[in-house]
């Protein structure tokens, strides 16, 4: 099922029937469902019985095999590291493809850690699928996701696919960041925005989930009603609630503290919220509206009331500069202090 809010996506989607392109990139606001739309977009194009409207049936033996993650027609690809993900059945992850012996030119193959990327070795197993012929007589449908993931190597590899692509397959590219993705690759692809809902219908979802404040949570998330719902559940809402109590504690704001508390957690989370803390408080200096927490509207007014606008500017690169290494190993304790000591000494 597609969500409520992608229905006129559908719809719209259904104009392309006629002349199906051989690849799509579905792109948007991350948080709003893309995923789901192409594995729904996938089983409707492999069903053999779909409806009038493109909808998959659910009953046919493709329907049957593609929610149980082993249509034979059908690949995802995706990162090792999100590949263990609920929903994703049958996702062709990095450890299978490297199993396969291809020595890749990635880096980090050996790392415990799950990579983030999708590599040449994910690419290379896709293209072997793509070359053999359809098992049902009907199309062959490759998920992509999320797009921004594909190293340079993999963006390589499909690239060539792209450029000659085989008869009877279909590619589904899905992307939060068009930005990140190679030129060639987009101009390969048919590209099809998606929608992100309105408030009032996100909010009325989120309620529908039992997410009590979904308001503050769907500002917090800047309108993406599945990043809202993740932050509903999200087990550090109360260390992030804390961070916002130092944060509004402006001068008071305990620095070594922060840095002794968070330090467990994963310092792109942490970045994350200082960042979108900062943005507001210059949404305040410049007589904007807080976009990410306007529940803590006074805190913030009264906070900016107190700096100087192109301090907080100068603060907020210092904050981009380490976002941008944030995946680098770091001592999370020493950024942290760090970083709250900056914004402590804003209000000096
Ligand atoms: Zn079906």
């Amino acid at each position: 099922m597609i969500y409520p809010w992608q229905t006129g996506d559908w719809e719209r989607l259904q104009q392309l029937r006629s002349h199906w392109p051989h690849a799509l990139l579905l792109h948007g606001q991350a948080g709003i469902g893309k995923l789901r739309f192409a594995q729904h977009l996938a089983q409707g194009l492999l069903c053999e019985a779909p409806k009038p409207n493109g909808e998959p049936c659910d009953t046919c033996p493709a329907c049957k095999w593609l929610m149980q993650g082993n249509h034979p027609d059908y690949r995802i690809v995706v990162p090792e590291a999100l590949a263990g993900e609920a929903g994703m059945p049958g996702a062709e992850d990095g450890e299978k493809a490297a199993e396969k012996g291809d020595k890749g030119d990635d880096d980090g193959k050996k790392s415990r850690t799950p990579s983030k990327e999708i590599r040449i070795e994910q690419v290379r197993a896709l293209l072997d699928f793509a070359g053999v012929g359809s098992h049902r007589g009907g199309l062959r449908v490759v998920v992509l996701y999320p797009a921004e993931a594909l190293n340079v190597a993999a963006a390589n590899a499909l690239l060539k696919t792209l450029e000659e692509p085989p008869a009877g397959v279909v590619f589904l590219l899905v992307s939060a960041r068009v930005d990140r993705l190679l030129p060639t690759i987009i101009s390969r692809c048919r590209q099809w925005p998606m929608t992100t809902p309105a408030p009032e219908a996100a909010e009325s979802w989120l309620a529908a989930q039992g997410v009590a404040g979904a308001s503050g949570l769907l500002a917090e998330a800047g309108g993406a009603p599945l990043a809202a719902l993740a932050l509903a559940h999200d087990e550090n809402r109360t260390l992030r609630d804390w961070t916002i109590v130092q944060l509004s504690a402006g001068a008071a704001c305990d620095a070594f503290a922060c840095g002794e508390t968070l330090q467990k957690l994963p310092v792109p989370l942490v970045l994350g919220w200082l960042q979108r803390w900062v943005y507001d408080l210059l949404a305040e200096r410049t007589a904007g509206r807080p976009r990410y927490f306007p529940q803590a509207n006074a805190a913030l007014a009264h906070c900016a009331a107190k700096l100087d606008a192109s301090a907080l500017a100068r603060y907020l690169k210092t904050v981009t500069r380490q976002r941008a290494v944030e995946n680098h190993p770091l001592n999370a304790r020493l950024v942290f202090e760090e970083l709250f000591l900056g914004y402590r000494e804003l209000f000096a």
